[in-house]
């Protein structure tokens, strides 16, 4: 019998090249994926880095019914990274394109490969603005507090 399809949140960043194009496309291949469904679209939002060096960072968030386990989901969102030509040379480089589960249904997972809920979620700005717009019960206006004093811009649609 087939898995029921579980709502999972990736977030979507990129701060190289044409970083705003990166993430429509990587909407677009989110939306390609097999077993998958995207079903929501955040705005795009801009940041300058944070731990983190080069140009501003251009984030969203998006959220799919999958499924694809976890793992498999993080295969797929690694060989997108890859495709949209990705090069880790050092932690936290500029990127192309990083895709991370931010949420997977309820779980929680802490294995190598990976931590769900994403481990840095409620303390990012960049994370949590878009998100909110995907998962508005998920992200109270608590959360949004604490990350007040984070300078983002919403980009215009
Ligand atoms: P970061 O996203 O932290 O800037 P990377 O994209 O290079 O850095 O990811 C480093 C590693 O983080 C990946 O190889 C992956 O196995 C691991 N990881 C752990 N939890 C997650 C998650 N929730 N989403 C994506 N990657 C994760
Ligand atoms: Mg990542």
């Amino acid at each position: 019998m087939p898995r029921e399809p579980v709502t999972a949140f990736v977030a979507l960043g990129a701060n190289l090249g044409d970083a705003q194009q990166a993430v429509r496309g990587a909407f677009h291949a989110l939306a390609q994926l097999p077993q998958t469904q995207l079903t929501g679209q955040s705005f795009l939002y801009r940041t300058a880095p944070h731990e983190a060096q080069g140009p501003d960072f251009i984030n969203a968030v998006a959220r799919i019914e999958t499924r694809l386990t976890a793992p498999q989901l993080l295969d797929a969102l690694q060989a997108l990274e890859l495709q949209a030509g990705r090069e880790r040379p050092y932690v936290n480089a500029p990127r192309t394109l990083d895709l991370d589960v931010l949420l997977y249904g309820d779980a929680h997972i802490d294995s190598r490969r990976l931590t769900v809920p994403h481990p840095r979620l409620w303390e990012r700005a960049f994370v949590l603005h878009p998100l909110a717009d995907v998962a508005r019960d998920r992200v109270t206006a608590q959360a949004l507090a604490k990350v007040h004093g984070q300078v983002i811009e919403r980009l215009p649609d």
